[in-house]
């Protein structure tokens, strides 16, 4: 690993302050991405801004029914929170499917939208990978690409993006808070990632030196909502496909629903096709596969992953089928 300087921040503005005026450094919330990828040297900053001491662990109601994460809060606090598993359980259950429980422990709110996009062959030096050299190529597009993207890659990359935490995020309608040089701001969690386009290696919108401080969660007005992930074992280990799906149904009709795919794109993929052609259309079987088959059309699978386009239709009707009460889907 490469030598760098550690300084551990007493306040957001010092915080700002430190690594606006030091070259090549990076916030450290719990490490546990960043100093894996740093111990591998993949990520070499010269210093380390440590952030563990601001005070942004709170998990708090807010005042309109939703709910803010506070960005050092640990994803194990919020999985076992009260509020998050009675009214959002998606998001406790995605967060329960990641990593493991040490891992869980240690990694904050906001390192896990931080993490990096990416596939084995970012850890694998000998392989050429567009996210640790720009411009190098991308040996996952010819090579054993199992786990790649189906939906919004690029010739630069086929990444997915590993959070679970994540998709319950992007299905639940969620912004996210920064602090910067420039003062504060609300970004929508859906335009907070990037799909790879030219330049994979900038996987999100964040602005140098801006700082994440909370995530905010609306009220969320659904009868039922549900996570599942489907991986090759049963712990550790990225997703192949996952779902966020919340859905409410009046009458018969779908009055409204979020479906949000993971472990298929460079970002978190919320399925708004999908969901228009099923809002106020009846809650049946037929409608619902009509809607996934759309969402669907534009994936394209390379060598090793064409089974995830099928696996992800199934997942949708298993899970949204499920919280419709559709017998036969399940
Ligand atoms: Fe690198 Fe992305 Fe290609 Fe994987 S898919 S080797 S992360 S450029």
């Amino acid at each position: 690993m490469k030598p760098f300087e550690y300084v551990r921040a007493a306040s957001t503005a010092s915080a700002l302050d430190e690594v606006a005026h030091r070259p090549n450094s990076k916030f450290l919330g719990g490490g546990t991405n960043l100093v894996d990828l740093m111990r591998e040297n993949i990520e070499q900053p010269d210093a380390l801004v440590d952030i563990t001491r601001l005070p942004f662990s709170e998990i708090r109601e807010r005042e309109d029914g939703g709910l803010s994460l506070g960005a050092g809060a640990r994803n194990t606090a919020v999985a076992s929170h009260p509020v998050v598993r009675a009214r959002y359980p998606m998001l406790s259950e995605a967060i329960l499917c990641g990593a493991s429980g040490q891992i869980r422990n240690m990694a904050t709110v906001g390192g896990n939208l931080m993490q990096r996009t990416r596939c084995f062959y970012f850890y694998d030096e000998a392989a050429r990978c567009n996210k640790r050299q720009p411009g190098a190529g991308c040996d996952a597009i010819e090579g054993f690409n199992r786990i790649h993207a189906i939906l919004g890659a690029s010739d630069a990359c086929i990444a997915t993006h590993p959070s679970d935490m994540c998709v319950a995020l992007a299905a639940l309608d969620a912004t996210v808070q920064v602090s910067g040089p420039q003062g504060e701001r609300t970004m929508p969690f859906l335009e907070f990632h990037r799909l790879p386009g030219d330049t994979p290696h900038i996987e999100t919108e964040l602005k140098p030196g801006e700082l994440i401080t909370s995530v905010e969660l609306p009220p969320l007005d659904a009868a039922g909502s549900r996570y599942r992930k489907i991986r090759d074992r049963s712990s550790y280990a990225f997703a192949l496909v996952s779902v966020a799906a919340a859905v409410s149904i009046r009458d018969g009709i779908v009055a409204d629903v979020r479906l949000a795919l993971g472990g298929v794109a460079h970002k978190p993929w919320r399925a708004l096709e999908a969901e228009r052609l099923l809002r106020h259309a009846p809650a049946s079987l037929e409608h619902l596969r009509f809607a996934v088959d759309a969402e669907l059309a534009a994936a394209k699978s390379f060598v090793h992953n064409h089974f995830k386009i099928e696996l992800a239709k199934r997942a949708v009707v298993s899970v949204l089928g499920g919280l419709m009460g559709l017998e036969s889907a399940r």
